[in-house]
Order: structure tokens, then sequence, then C-alpha cells
């Protein structure tokens, strides 16, 4: 046997999510390796799923959990055999096949990554999908030639799991870094982890012109909607803007002329699909560009009983920085 988070559904569509023992038996077949889960975390898209507020899961009953970190204990892939050190972020993993929240999970080696050395389990997990987004956030800037002497970089959602992490990662890489939030009160932790200016996100959150002063060289956006649309339209000519998230709104009211009239690049950032490489590379970037100590001030550690509280916290937008489930 083995606890697990476990959403269910029954025949009047009722929706339950609790923790559960569950026989290994009813793992997936599809897996080929079987992982001792001791470290998971919870993300936006974990905190959708476990308060049933979007179609997040594709098959019922489902284990939650889209992150794990944990030792392989039996593998019928050749790329790992027991005692391996892995990590697993996304794959459709706590949507389509059974995930994390849970000592044991069956996975698809083809989705596994070694453990980067540099991290131990919790710091990966404490990383997590959100941290490993920033990361490929931070990446997309740097590809498209944003430099730290290119100018400002614009992070929004700043207290959020994508957020925090982007803001730590583009201090410590030299870049100047203003963070748009609606939690004032949490304007020093945002400077402690190297913001050098805090925002009102009102200031963004409502619809504006298409063109606006031009003050970004890049941005990080975890937020879609207006925010995303009045980010575009205050980047600088030639600058770039990274999307990723939608916690303001899956929508884009904005118009071609940032795009059109200042040459801004608009990139989609995503984690779930990425190929392997581009992965494996975002975590060896984590390793080396992520400040340990700045990651252990934003992570709280919570046990696996007390994940459906703090998914409840993700989903009402009170939940600052990353939370850290141990199993
Ligand atoms: P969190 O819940 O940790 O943070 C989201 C933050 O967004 C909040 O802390 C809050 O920050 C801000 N926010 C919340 N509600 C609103 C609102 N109505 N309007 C404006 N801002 C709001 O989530 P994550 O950081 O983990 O994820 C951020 C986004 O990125 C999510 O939409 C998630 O789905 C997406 N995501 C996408 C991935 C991908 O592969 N593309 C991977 C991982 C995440 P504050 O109070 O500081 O303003």
């Amino acid at each position: 046997m083995f606890k697990a988070l476990l959403l269910q559904k029954n025949e009047q569509g009722e929706f339950k999510a609790s923790i559960e023992q569950l026989e290994e038996s009813q793992l997936p077949e599809t897996g080929d390796v079987l992982v001792q889960i001791s470290h998971s975390t919870l993300n936006y898209k974990d905190g959708l799923a476990i308060c049933n507020k979007s179609p997040v899961v594709r098959h019922w009953p489902m284990v939650a959990g889209i992150d794990g970190a944990g030792t392989v204990l039996e593998s019928a892939h050749p790329g790992f055999k027991p005692g391996d050190e892995v990590i697993l972020n996304g794959f459709g993993v706590g949507e389509t096949h059974w995930g994390c929240l849970a000592e044991k999970a069956k996975l698809k080696g083809d989705w596994l990554i070694k453990r980067p050395e540099g991290l131990s389990a919790a710091q990966a997990m404490a990383i997590g999908t959100a941290g490993y987004t920033a990361m490929l956030c931070v990446l997309g800037l740097e590809k498209s030639g944003v430099k730290p002497n290119s100018g400002e970089i614009l992070v929004t959602g700043a207290t959020g799991g994508v957020g925090s992490v982007a803001i730590a990662l583009l201090s410590k890489l030299g870049y100047t870094v203003v963070a748009t939030s609606g939690k004032p009160e949490q304007a020093e932790f945002l400077k402690s982890l190297g913001a050098s200016e805090v925002m009102d996100r009102k200031l963004f959150s409502e619809p504006g012109k298409p063109l606006q002063r031009e003050r970004w060289a890049g941005v990080v956006d975890c937020v879609g909607s207006h925010t995303l649309a009045n980010a575009c339209a205050q980047t600088k000519y030639g600058g770039t803007v990274t999307a990723c998230g939608l916690a303001q709104g899956m929508d884009l009211p904005s118009s071609v002329a940032p795009f059109i009239l200042r040459g801004v690049a608009l990139k989609g950032i995503d984690s779930v699909m990425a190929p392997l490489q581009v992965r494996e590379n975002a975590w060896r970037r984590l390793a080396s560009d992520l400040d340990l100590k700045k990651l252990e001030n934003l992570t709280r550690t919570i046990p696996l009983d007390g994940a459906i509280e703090a998914a409840g916290q993700i989903m009402a937008g009170t939940n600052t920085g990353r939370i850290l489930i141990t199993i």
C-alpha cells in the first residue's frame, strides 16, 4: 500500500480530493520506472486540479502532483536503474497519468531526468515546475539577446512561484528587476529576492493603450490578460516579452502595435512538453545560477496531509513563494 492525494469524481459528477491508501497494483501500467517519491510540490496547476477549478484532470480517479523527486525502485527503461535519483516535471503527470503527490509513482523513463548534482531532492522540488519555468523564461530572454545592460526586466505575479524564482535568478545574473504584485506587504520580501522596485499590479491589470511609454528591455509575465497586453505596450524597441502564465486570465486583449511598430518579440514558454535537452539545460542552469539561500527563503515546507489546504491558498491568490511537500 502507499499513501497518495487522490482526486475522484462520482457518477453524479461530485468531486472529492482526499489522502488515501492505494494498492501498488493500481499504479499505471504505462509507466516503466517505479519511483519512491521523497518530495513533491504544489504549483498553480496542482491548485487548479486539487480544487477542481479547471479541466486539468483528464482521467478519474487521478493521483495529483505534476512534479516529483525520488529514488528509482524498479526500472524496465534502459536509462535508469534502481538507486538513481530522479526528477519529474510535467508531461501530463497529475493530469492524464497518476502523479507524484504520493509515496510511489510509476512513470515513463522518457519523462525522467537525473537529479542535477548540487541540488538535493528537497531543493529540486522547492524549485519544481514553477522554478524550472522561471528558468525557461530567463533562457528565452537570453536567447533573444536581452542582456543585463539592456535595461529593466519586468516580472509580473511576482510573489508567486514562477515570479519569485525569476526575480532571484535574474538578480543573480545581474539584471535590474522590477516586480508587480498585489501584495504590498510583501514588498520587502521581493526586494530581498533582488527586486529593485515593486509596483502595484493594479497599474497593469486594467485595459490600457496599445503603445505606452517604453520602459522594459524584457518581461517575465505570469499573469496574461490586460497585464500581458500592458507589458507588451511598455516594452522598449526590440525587447522581448516571455509569456508563461494566466493568473489574471487566458485572454490577450492587445493589438499588433508593439510587434509591428517596435519590433517587440512575444515568446511563449511551455514547461510541460519541453524537449529533454531543453529541460536538462534549464536544470543545469538552475543548479548553477539560483541562489539556494534565496530559494530557502522563498519556500515553505508542509507534509502531504497539508497539501489540500495549501492548494486552496494558491487558488485564493494568497500564497507567497514556493510550497515544498515532504512525502
Ligand atoms: P502562483 O499561484 O504561485 O502565483 C501566481 C501569482 O499571480 C500570485 O501569487 C499573484 O501574485 C498573481 N495573481 C494571482 N491572481 C491574480 C490576478 N487575478 N491578477 C493579477 N495577478 C494575479 O502560481 P505560479 O507562480 O506557480 O504560476 C504562475 C502562472 O504561470 C500560472 O498561471 C501558471 O498556470 C503558469 N505556469 C505556466 C507554466 C507553463 O509551462 N507555461 C508552468 C508553470 C506555471 P502577486 O500577488 O504578487 O501579484
